[in-house]
């Protein structure tokens, strides 16, 4: 099968790199179609992405996108929402859990976040009222909000998950999160089998990093999902272990939640794991179950083991020995 592949910036190339190696030790068959985007393709062609990007997302079905830089204030656009919206990829689905030999403040982590991705602030509709008033529009609508709300009961049902809730603040937003809360009522009739119940956002903040336990799936609107999508990451030790998968209709397009990391970039410094999450979440929706599985097993006993670890786990490997030592893992079937 083929898979459009972004590097994007920064770390992008290395951590894009530990893909390809990941997914050849797996014999997964894909064969990676490498396109360019982000703020180092514009810089080098003036263009925000490769000519054609669109069309090989769209027929391939798949992407894995590493991340790309959004300069502040420069009026350059992210390479991320403009996918999103391209796409119309509705639904933004992040899971998050422990990982072995990770120390974090808990232990019994395992929800997952989903997160509706085309409406609310993120619509970028704003204006300036006057000179010194900014306006930024929410824009929520039924329609959207009982799609995202079915998406988060369906994924519950297919992966044996018990309850849903909804994150909103409808106290103070009575007619957008009002809505929004309406619609996911409305929804949850259609799924007698699965819990419902709802939260307000800053409730939600204090309950979580208090007792993460509580929560199974997670279904919020566009901004407070970016929030509290990192909130979880990091109970679990950051953003080196966040994926996600951007899902619409007809195309899923993959990543790791992180940024460009410009610190550590060319550095041989970045953590792959996040984006090799990615991969894994790929190659489950693709079918090839036993090799997710495979994967996944073998970053948890890699950690767990200990003695490959990036810098931000304490240790002093870098990517390309982190990625080889998988890879070996993989192909010798431990
Ligand atoms: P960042 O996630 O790039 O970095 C935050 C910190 O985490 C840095 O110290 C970095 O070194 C570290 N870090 C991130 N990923 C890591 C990894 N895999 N391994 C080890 N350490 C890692 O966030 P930022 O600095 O706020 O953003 C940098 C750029 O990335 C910005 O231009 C931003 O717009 C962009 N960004 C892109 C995406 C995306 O494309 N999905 C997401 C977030 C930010």
């Amino acid at each position: 099968m083929k898979v459009v592949l972004i590097p994007g910036d920064g770390i992008g190339p290395e951590i894009a790199q530990s893909v390809q190696t990941v997914s050849d030790a797996l014999h997964t068959g894909i064969v990676f179609e490498t396109y360019q985007a982000g703020a180092d393709y514009y810089q080098k062609s003036g263009k925000l992405m490769q000519d054609g990007l669109y069309e090989a997302i769209e027929q391939a079905g798949y992407a894995l996108k590493g991340p790309t830089a959004t300069p502040i204030g420069t009026g350059f656009r992210s390479i991320n929402v403009q996918i999103r919206q391209h796409f119309s990829a509705y639904a933004n689905l992040r899971p998050v859990h422990n990982m072995p030999g990770v120390k974090t403040r808990y232990d019994n982590v395992d929800l997952v976040i989903v997160r509706e991705n085309t409406e609310d602030l993120y619509r970028g509709i704003e204006y300036m009222y006057d000179a010194d008033t900014a306006h930024g529009i929410k824009v929520i609508t039924r329609e959207g909000s009982l799609r995202i709300a079915r998406f988060a009961f369906d994924y519950a049902r297919s992966h044996h998950r018990h309850k849903v809730t909804c994150v909103h603040k409808a106290n103070i937003m009575k007619l957008t999160d009002g809505m929004f809360r309406e619609a996911f009522y409305q929804a949850a009739k259609d799924y007698p089998d699965i819990e419902a119940n709802d939260v307000i956002v800053d409730a939600f903040c204090m309950k979580v990093v208090t007792d993460p336990s509580q929560f199974d799936v997670v279904v919020s609107e566009n901004l407070y999902g970016d929030i509290i999508s990192d909130l979880c990451a990091g109970l679990v030790g950051g953003l080196g272990f966040a994926p996600s998968a951007n899902i619409s209709d007809t195309v899923k397009v993959y990543e790791a939640v992180h940024g460009s990391a410009p610190d550590i970039a060319g550095k041989d410094l970045a953590n792959p794991c996040a984006i090799l999450m990615a991969l894994g979440m790929l190659l489950e929706d693709a079918g090839m179950d036993d090799k997710a599985q495979l994967l996944k097993n073998a970053i948890r006993d890699l950690l767990e083991e200990g003695t490959y670890r990036t810098r931000d786990l304490g240790g002093t490997a870098g990517t390309k020995a982190f990625t080889k030592a998988l890879a070996e893992r993989i192909e010798s079937g431990k």
